[in-house]
């Protein structure tokens, strides 16, 4: 047997302590070179069977077996449930007991060593000893190459491409995994579900954040008894992770977290449904002393969903803080004017409110401005609408300059604009209004053919020095006044301030 020969050379590997590196690539050189010719002797034409999971094949077989009449198979059963349930040590030290009656376990089932190996070789991943997992791969093979079918060894290899996966050596998984999707017809089937989930694990352990979205995608058109309930729980965790953090996509995310805590609670069932089975077979004190590991287990497993509500939680929170982000930011697009920057009257009803009964606590005076500019047809006639708008830019943000943070800048109207100043006197108020004033009038603007363009203002200034209730009518009379005396302004002559007697 060519195979037998080389695995055979293959297991001196670990003895002869090769390079880890080395050895794994003669490995995956075996690997690939039996799939090559694996694949030139069958032409997949038929539907591969429904289920191709070695440990189905094993769970089966031995579950098919009277436990009273061999109890040498007892350890093996354990050993598989345990595995089942993550018991890892558990499941290692059953199984490695089990080898130690191996020669009764060959009477009846020849084949179960080859797969009591392959179970402690996904222990060894599990538990990080690549070295380990990779001769208990190689034993299990060479015993039980020549009796599992076509796609079960499909399945052998995609399991042993986990370990590739999981020890870093991601090329060697990369190279078995592309030469089986490039030969398994890409129908919904178990066995494509699982070498899609191989690619999914794959590049998300590259970080190929991307691509095993992609794979993840694919994966949601499967039926969900294509895949255990552990791997959905991972598939929709990674998907979770990943819309909320990085697509920042919460009603996706909150899907995917409401999934995984469902398949969370389905796997927690099978482990209960699994660990019932140990009642027939350990012996009572044996069972007990496990119960108590198991209630551990319980609580890890709760620990596990708390910390993935948690998840779900965050993910809320940011939902509703990017909710909260994006609702301010539309409140203060609409509440500004785009030209100018200055707020528009929306902002102005919104504060007016709070102005008033700031006004009323404080026993303070409020002041209005309001300011038209001079003439401001006869610019607009000379130099052109687009200049005319630069120009209001221009004298507006000099404006603004003039006035603190907390008092209201307001483009009431096309070159209208309102000022509320809290705990301003008249006497503040006229004085800030004759500074503006000059201030303009003094503006240097330029037009875009060079000319110096002339603007003054007229401002109608009134005041409420005692706010006697925190009616809102009270500014509306304010601004109105306001209007009023600038129209006085205007009759005055314009460039000059009326003020309330
Ligand atoms: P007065 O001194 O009496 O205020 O004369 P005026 O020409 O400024 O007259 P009024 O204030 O009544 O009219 C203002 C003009 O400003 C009318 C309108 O054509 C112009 N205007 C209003 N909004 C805008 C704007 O956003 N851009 C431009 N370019 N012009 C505007
Ligand atoms: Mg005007
Ligand atoms: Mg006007």
């Amino acid at each position: 047997m060519r195979e037998s020969k080389e695995i055979d050379f293959l297991l001196q590997g670990n003895q002869r302590l090769w390079d880890m590196s080395d050895w794994f690539k003669q490995t995956v050189d075996f690997i690939i070179s039996d799939m090559e010719s694996l694949f030139q002797e069958q032409c997949i034409k038929q539907a591969p069977p429904e289920d191709t999971r070695i440990i189905a094949k094993i769970s089966k077989k031995l579950f098919s077996i009277n436990s009273r009449d061999f109890e040498s198979f007892n350890n093996v059963k354990v050993g598989v449930i345990f595995y089942k349930t993550r018991e890892y040590v558990l499941a290692e030290k059953y199984l490695k007991d089990s080898l130690l009656n191996i020669d009764k376990i060959i009477e009846t089932c020849d084949f179960c060593p080859g797969l009591i190996n392959y179970l402690l070789a996904k222990i060894q991943i599990e538990k990080t000893e690549y070295r380990k997992a990779n001769n208990y791969f190689l034993k299990s093979y060479k015993s039980i190459h020549s009796d599992i079918s076509f796609f079960e060894k499909i399945e052998f290899f995609l399991q042993w491409s986990s370990l590739f996966t999981e020890s870093g050596y991601f090329n060697y998984a990369e190279k078995i995994l592309n030469l089986l999707s490039a030969n398994i017809p890409p129908q919904i089937s178990p066995i494509y579900a699982h070498i899609l989930f191989g690619l999914f694990i794959l590049s998300k352990k590259m970080n190929q954040t991307d691509i095993a979205v992609t794979y993840a995608n694919i994966l949601f058109s499967c039926p969900v008894e294509y895949l255990d309930f552990d791997d959905w729980y991972t598939i929709h965790l990674f998907c979770g992770e990943y819309n909320s953090s990085i697509k920042r996509s919460f009603d996706k995310a909150i899907f995917h977290f409401t999934q995984a805590n469902s398949f969370l609670s389905y796997k927690w069932k099978e482990y209960l449904r699994e660990i019932s089975l140990l009642k027939d077979i350990l012996k009572l004190s044996d069972y007990l002393s496990f119960r108590i590991t198991y209630e551990d287990k319980m609580q890890e497993i709760i620990l596990e969903n708390n910390l993935h509500s948690s998840h779900y939680l965050n993910s809320l929170k940011n939902a509703y803080k990017e909710l909260e982000c994006i609702y301010e930011k539309v409140q203060e697009y609409s509440m500004t004017d785009s030209l100018t920057g200055l707020h528009n009257r929306r902002y102005l009803w919104k504060k007016m409110g709070e102005l008033v009964v700031l006004a009323y606590k404080q026993k303070v005076p409020i002041s209005c401005l309001m300011i038209d500019f001079d003439d401001f047809k006869l610019i607009n006639d000379s130099y052109g609408h687009i200049e005319g708008d630069k120009v209001i830019k221009t004298v507006c943000n000099a404006i603004k300059a003039h006035f603190r943070k907390s008092d209201i800048v307001i483009r009431f109207g096309g070159e209208e604009i309102l000022i509320l100043m809290l705990n301003a006197s008249k006497d503040n108020a006229l004085r800030i209004s004759e500074k503006l004033r000059t201030s303009i009038e003094d503006l240097i603007i330029m037009s875009a053919d060079n000319q110096r363009i002339k603007l003054t203002i007229s401002i109608g200034v009134s005041t409420i020095e005692h706010i006697t209730n925190t009616n809102t009518t009270i500014i509306e009379e304010l601004i109105d006044n306001a209007d009023k005396f600038m129209y006085n302004a205007k009759k005055q002559g314009k460039n000059r301030i009326y003020l309330q007697e």
